[in-house]
């Protein structure tokens, strides 16, 4: 029995009774383990610890901080890190985004924004608009709100009494497709489904549009053909719905911009923030929107929204430190420069498995994804658990990759490779070796073809 099944007396439970060894520290890329194990952690956690670990100028902030106030609750008093680090997300937001509304994580950025979204609807006199259109595949969080514009019918299945589910149109996998269309006419086609979607629902009925400029834990660092972006703009400005980018994990320089968004102009006119803002140091997630959609909610009276926890001034202080940190060390360079050698290197691991169909990402946020027949893209029988048995022998070997099997078959199984940015060329380098010995032996056991 390997220590990855050993069930051990505790009170404490995740996901299932699986545990893990016990962590000891962690430092930079790596963390160690009570039993003496090292791990490269190619996956930042779950695509969060952005700068990595122990960072020192971080641990100093928080220090400081600490001996000043961890906490004064907001609506008693200003703070000045929760000040601060607004001011400082509201000059890297896109076009006129420059509110800022803390929260604890990823699912409470996602809920805020659903809900000021619906509140802005109302107090700008269009109480029916109050469907927001989400993608399949799709993650956006394990609240119920959230959940409820997550397209993933393993995670929603059992909950879908106690909310609303929300109306979905396909995630734009269109490397997939097999038609005669260009890539930019496939983008258009996706982006065509949303305004179908919205006509058949009644543009009256729609406040919102959620997505992922670039795909996360449902469809594994997806980028749509740049047509899609553009257009879903122009879609949603025709019928006035609001675009919500979900950048909770392809925000905060991960993907070699600010904002996974960045790369298009695509203009969201809500943003979530998370993980990377935090880096592991603290819970934090943000909402970033304009004025024009704030103001109307504020004078009906305010935002019937908020969080004992939000604006804490000792988990300000850590993001704004965060911040520092990708500045000073030139993270958003990093990720984009590194980012193209692990897609180099990925592509080069395809040559060997020609059962990688895909290779895909940008800057950092990365994912190859296994299928039957490289040219079909037909997927392999669900039986072949590729993507969980190279998660577990990249782990006995020391690597954390990402891996999650999502129900419904439009993808095959993926593993997303996503390092904190600080990695370096050897680092990543060191990961891809690894990654090629676990994918060599699951090759072997699922006899599956290997080139040379
Ligand atoms: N949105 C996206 C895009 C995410 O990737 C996640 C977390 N994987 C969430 C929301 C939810 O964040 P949290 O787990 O912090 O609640």
């Amino acid at each position: 029995m390997t220590d990855l099944q050993t069930p051990a007396p505790s009170h404490l439970f995740y996901v299932t009774r699986l545990r893990r060894p016990v962590v000891e520290r962690a430092k930079g890329i790596h963390l160690w383990t009570k039993d003496g194990r090292r791990f490269i952690d190619g996956s930042s956690g779950p695509v969060a610890v952005n700068i990595g670990y122990g960072n020192d100028v971080v641990l100093d902030a928080m220090r400081r901080q600490m001996e000043k106030t961890t906490f004064a609750y907001r609506l008693h008093f200003e703070n000045q890190p929760a000040e601060d680090l607004a001011r400082d997300l509201a000059g890297r937001m896109p076009g006129d985004l420059d509110r800022i509304f803390f929260v604890s994580g990823g699912s409470e950025a996602v809920e805020t924004c659903i809900k000021l979204a619906r509140q802005w609807a109302v107090a700008t006199g269009q109480p029916k608009r109050w469907k927001v259109i989400a993608r399949m595949p799709s993650y956006h969080g394990g609240t119920l709100g959230a959940l409820s514009v997550t397209g993933d019918a393993a995670l929603t299945g059992h909950f879908a009494e106690q909310m609303r589910p929300m109306p979905t149109v396909p995630a734009p996998t269109a490397y997939r497709d097999r038609d005669n269309l260009s890539m930019e006419e496939r983008g258009t086609k996706y982006a065509d489904m949303l305004e179908e979607k919205i006509l058949a629902e009644g543009p009256e009925t729609v406040v919102a549009f959620i997505m992922e400029p670039i795909g996360g834990a449902a469809t594994n660092a997806l980028v749509a053909p740049d047509s899609y972006y553009a257009r879903i703009r122009q879609i949603c400005d025709r019928y006035g719905i609001l675009l919500i980018h979900d950048e909770v994990m392809s925000g905060v320089a991960r993907t070699g911009r600010f904002l996974g968004g960045d790369h298009w102009n695509c203009r969201p006119d809500i943003v979530s923030l998370s993980k990377g803002i935090g880096s592991g140091y603290v819970p934090l997630g943000a909402m970033a929107a304009p004025m024009r959609i704030v103001k109307p909610v504020l004078d009906m009276g305010g935002f019937a929204h908020g969080h004992t926890y939000a604006g804490n001034p000792l988990a300000c202080a850590a993001g704004l430190a965060v911040m520092g940190e990708i500045d000073r060390l030139g993270l958003t360079h990093n990720a984009a420069a590194r980012g193209d050698d692990l897609l180099e290197e990925l592509r080069n691991l395809q040559k060997r498995f020609p059962f990688i169909g895909d290779v895909r990402g940008k800057g950092l946020l990365t994912a190859i994804e296994f299928v039957a027949d490289p040219v079909t893209m037909e997927l392999l029988p669900p039986e072949v658990n590729i993507g969980q048995r190279v998660l577990d022998l990249a782990y006995e070997r020391g690597l954390i990759v990402y891996f999650r099997r999502v129900k419904g078959g439009v993808q095959g199984d993926c593993v997303m490779i996503a390092p904190p940015l600080i990695a370096t060329r050897q680092d990543i380098a060191e990961i891809a070796s690894i990654l090629g010995e676990a994918i060599t032996i699951a090759a072997g056991e699922f006899n599956l073809p290997v080139n040379g």
